[in-house]
């Protein structure tokens, strides 16, 4: 950057140079991030108008560049030669007697379902049994049959979300690999599709899981619909069609896969839920163990509190902050009357501890929420909305 601005303080005495070195120039990475910082000088220099004239002729042409590339990156993406119709994603770990089982019937029911015009895709999440060397022979036999396979487990979050980068089909179909959901579904799905939703999930009506499992769930489910205002029996079905930009609009981390209808109900996507057949692990067992409740739980106020305040958090911090110190300040304002009057003494008075320390945090929050709406003007990013058409 400075060089470049050295060149154009000595404008003329450079001008004869300009045909040899710019062809180097322009091509190189390097101009691209020199590009981006230079407004900011521009502005700095106002001053100086006759060398600035050179550099924005030089900005020009180093944004040019850069458009270019992202031009050429744009409509690379989209652009598939044979793009597939319905995209299956499937989290697997440690699955392999279940997997050539699951492909088999897959192969049956998408050929009839998507005409042959369907991909799936395994994402092997770091498994450590053959469940590798599974998928490359199903592969072999079947190529729309493909494997993602990642160094170490990430957990079926990051999973679903690789697969739904990978996957190019126009729906997108995800399911576990256990054979506990049943791919004879998938037409039932693709109906309520083509009926016009952007997301079905399943609904596990009869599920074949242990109590210990099905009962934390219900309470789960009941929370999530009361919370979210998203009207489901069951989030957390691993069958699910998404329309492809649906899919493709979740932000999803950590282990939020349990919650991806509701993500997609706050992005303004359709919702609708169908009863599906659910049966028992034939092989293997479960991957998550009694920890998934309180991570769940702990997912779910995550969620809330990101999906109202994250854009907006001294609305919440900055509430339960005055709150706090209003009630404190009642306290020890009501124990400072009557200590003047000559009551008691405020060292009898423990309540008077009570209200200082609900001073303090009172005010600790309030701070907090202010250091966040810092944060969330620094970070504020157009592509959080979700926009529909664009005519
Ligand atoms: N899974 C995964 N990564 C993990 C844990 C699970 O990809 O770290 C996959 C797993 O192979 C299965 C699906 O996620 O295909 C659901 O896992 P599981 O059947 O253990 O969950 P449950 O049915 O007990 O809720
Ligand atoms: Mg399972």
């Amino acid at each position: 950057m400075v060089k470049s601005d050295e060149k154009s303080d000595g404008k003329r005495d450079n001008r004869p140079k300009r045909n040899t070195p710019r062809p180097e120039k322009s091509p190189a990475p390097e101009a691209e991030v020199t590009t981006e910082n230079k407004p900011e000088r521009r502005q700095s220099n106002r001053p100086k108008r006759k060398p600035q004239r050179k550099s924005e002729n030089e900005t020009t042409e180093k944004v040019e560049v850069k458009r270019e590339d992202n031009t050429n990156r744009k409509k690379g993406k989209p652009k598939y030669s044979n793009k597939p119709l319905i995209s299956v994603v499937i989290p697997t770990y440690n699955e392999e007697e279940s997997i050539t089982e699951l492909s088999n019937s897959l192969e049956r029911v998408l050929s009839r379902e998507a005409k042959n015009n369907y991909e799936v895709l395994f994402i092997d999440d770091g498994s450590t049994d053959s469940t590798f060397s599974v998928m490359r022979e199903i592969n072999k036999k079947n190529p729309k049959f493909r494997a993602i396979r990642f160094r170490r487990n990430y957990g079926k979050s990051a999973a679903l979300s690789v697969g739904f980068n990978a996957a190019k089909g126009a729906v997108i179909i995800t399911m576990d690999a256990d054979l506990q959901d049943d791919p004879m579904e998938i037409p039932n799905l693709m109906s309520k599709i083509r009926e016009g939703y952007d997301v079905v999930s399943g609904w596990k009506k009869k599920r074949n899981d242990p109590i210990n499992k099905t009962l934390p769930s219900k309470f789960f489910n009941y929370i999530t619909a009361k919370a979210s205002g998203l009207k489901l029996h069951d989030f957390n079905c691993g069958l699910k069609a998404y329309r492809s930009e649906a899919a493709k609009s979740l932000d999803i981390y950590g282990e939020m896969h349990r919650y991806l209808p509701v993500l997609a109900h706050w992005n303004g996507f359709r919702i609708t839920e169908i009863p599906v057949k659910h049966h028992p692990r034939k092989h293997g067992k479960t991957k998550f163990g009694a920890s998934r409740y309180v991570k769940g739980f702990l997912d779910l106020l995550t969620l809330l509190f990101t999906s109202r305040y994250l854009k907006r958090p001294l609305h919440f911090f900055g509430t339960v902050g005055t709150l706090m110190g209003l009630v404190g300040f009642g306290i020890d304002a009501w124990l400072t009357v009557e200590w003047i009057m000559g009551d008691t003494f405020l060292s009898n008075r423990p309540a008077a501890l009570l209200g200082i320390a609900l001073i303090i945090v009172g005010v600790q929050l309030v701070s907090l929420g202010l250091l966040g709406e810092m944060i969330v003007k620094n970070f504020k990013r157009d592509e959080e909305y979700q926009i529909r058409e664009n005519l």
